[in-house]
């Protein structure tokens, strides 16, 4: 097996086309595409890309896999111990993932084999336990009626991810459909279909019967869209960018498709003087900075109470100045590249717009290196609320510090945004955390803390940031269809 620059072994890439009923083949038309190593701008595969009529085969056998078969007339049960073995399977190439996915994507290969690998296996195991615990109800209704509901599963599902947690949009996906009895199609992004193609032989492998998961790589207006269009796709559930939910939800319409949509953010994380300011520096920091600043999460707003505002602010940019960029191989490396030219340049053209915009540069704001997409960890001091930069989701290491002086102000602007996705406030005063939580308008606040997700708690946005819940209960009825059955027991 070949080795990566520190001696860490690099799988071979074997999986590079689309996954269909179970096997691997090339297009219709037979064309491809190049997926990019971040690190190096170098072609690490030729993909192949999925046409309208592969979108078609695709969706026709996850649809007989549905209806008939083996999956059609599975056990809940059986489907919640199938789930248990996709689990261990990956487990077992747990190395494997973790390494193809810092090839294909630039994060860092200690945290996709300490969070990404395990958050997968997490995720099918929480599910696998729900299968057989998806139950309707008994209804008293007026008259001589016998009446309950059945929960069923919604079908096919068209699933279209990002590129920022690959594997982990993946099983996250999945773990929730299957569970529930669907069957799906699932568009891995361009920028990043190694892992999704790989898991889907792991499933194969794993016992998944064929056609129940198919992974159709491409690009978002031909294959995303193809999908999204499809008569007998059922429902879509999409990860990514607020205008491309747009254009989903739109397109949706047409045949009135069941839609979850989890988009960005600009997520105000508020820091009162009266924290645990050490505890508060440390998560704000990597509340913007893990992943490369790559998270729908991501605390970009960083509001700081007046009295503590300086000293935060230096405190982050010292920690900024230590911070290690470079290969995400390298065990000392916190930050690696952004994952791709175009997510490059745009995050740099945020910073000019800061700079130009009057916002001091305390740290970074420029290219880190020569070879690869690396920026520099950057925080601006004295942002606007009128700024692009803190209205706009950059996606990028680029940290916004704000100054406030009371709790209803900053309540105030924190609302000020189209988005909703998290926040989080940090105080020891119990009344005062408990009062913005109940006026912040974000699908998730965290107090005294950042990133405290688990897949038992709905995530989700209010507003632009999506509609509907993924992960918890919410998140595995969203791959339900709700049945009312009356009995005439007269
Ligand atoms: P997109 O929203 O464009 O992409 C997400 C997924 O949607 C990809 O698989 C993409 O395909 C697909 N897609 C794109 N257009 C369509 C379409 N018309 N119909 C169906 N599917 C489509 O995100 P980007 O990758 O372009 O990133 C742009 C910005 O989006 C980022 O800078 C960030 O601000 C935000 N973002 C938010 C994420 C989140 O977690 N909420 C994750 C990633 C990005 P393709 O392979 O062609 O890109």
């Amino acid at each position: 097996m070949a080795t990566d620059a520190h001696g860490a072994p690099t799988p071979p890439i074997t999986e590079t086309g689309l996954f269909i009923d179970g096997q691997f083949g090339p297009s219709s038309d037979g064309k491809t595409f190049p997926t990019i190593n971040p690190a190096t701008e170098e072609v690490l595969a030729e993909v192949s890309h999925g046409t309208d009529e592969d979108v078609d085969r695709a969706v026709r056998a996850a649809r007989r896999a549905l209806e008939d078969g083996p999956w059609a007339s599975m056990d809940a049960r059986d489907r919640g111990a199938l789930l248990h073995r996709l689990a261990d399977a990956i487990g077992r190439e747990a190395d494997d993932l973790a390494v193809l996915e810092t090839l294909d994507s630039g994060k860092r290969v200690a945290d996709c084999r300490s969070a990404d690998v395990p958050l997968c296996i997490e995720a099918l195991r929480y599910y696998a336990g729900y299968a057989d615990k998806i139950y309707g109800k008994t209804i008293p209704v007026r008259g001589p009626f016998f009446t309950y509901t059945r929960r069923e599963p919604v079908g096919v599902a068209g699933q279209i991810i990002p590129w920022n947690f690959p594997m982990v949009n993946v099983v996250w996906k999945w773990a929730p459909a299957l569970a529930a009895g669907c069957t799906v199609v699932i568009k891995p992004a361009e920028q990043t279909p190694l892992t999704a193609l790989r898991l889907g032989r792991i499933a194969r492998d794993a016992g998944v019967p064929d056609g129940v998961i198919n992974v159709v790589p491409g690009d978002g207006p031909t294959t995303g869209a193809a999908l999204v269009r499809h008569p007998g796709v059922d429902k879509i559930a999409f990860t990514g960018s607020c205008e491309v939910g747009q254009v989903i939800m739109r397109e949706a319409a047409s045949t009135l498709k069941r839609v979850t949509l989890e988009l960005g953010g600009k997520s105000p994380n508020i820091v009162f003087a009266d924290c645990d300011l050490d505890a508060a520096v440390t998560q704000s920091h990597n509340a913007l900075y893990w992943n490369q600043g790559q998270v729908c999460a991501s605390g970009s707003r960083l509001f700081v109470e007046d009295a503590v505002y300086d000293r935060v602010v230096d405190k982050i940019a010292r920690r900024n100045r230590a911070y290690k960029v470079g290969d995400p191989f390298d065990p000392e490396t916190e930050q690696g590249p952004q994952v791709d030219r175009v997510q490059f340049d745009k995050v740099m053209r945020y910073i000019e717009l800061g700079k130009q915009q009057g916002a001091e540069c305390v740290t970074g704001g420029r290219r880190w290196g020569d070879r690869g997409y690396f920026i520099e960890p950057t925080l601006f001091a004295d942002v606007r609320d009128d700024m692009a930069i803190a209205r706009e989701e950059i996606f990028g290491p680029v940290l916004c510090a704000l100054r406030f002086s009371d709790a209803d102000e900053v309540i105030a602007r924190a609302n000020d945004t189209t988005f909703g996705l998290a926040a989080a406030v940090w105080t020891r005063d119990i009344k005062k955390a408990h009062y913005l939580a109940r006026r912040i308008q974000a699908g998730t606040i965290w107090i005294n803390c950042y990133y405290g997700l688990d897949l038992a708690a709905p995530f989700g946005g209010y507003k632009m940031s999506g509609v509907g819940r993924e992960l918890g209960e919410e998140g595995i009825l969203a791959y339900t269809e709700l049945k009312t059955v009356a009995v005439n027991l007269a």
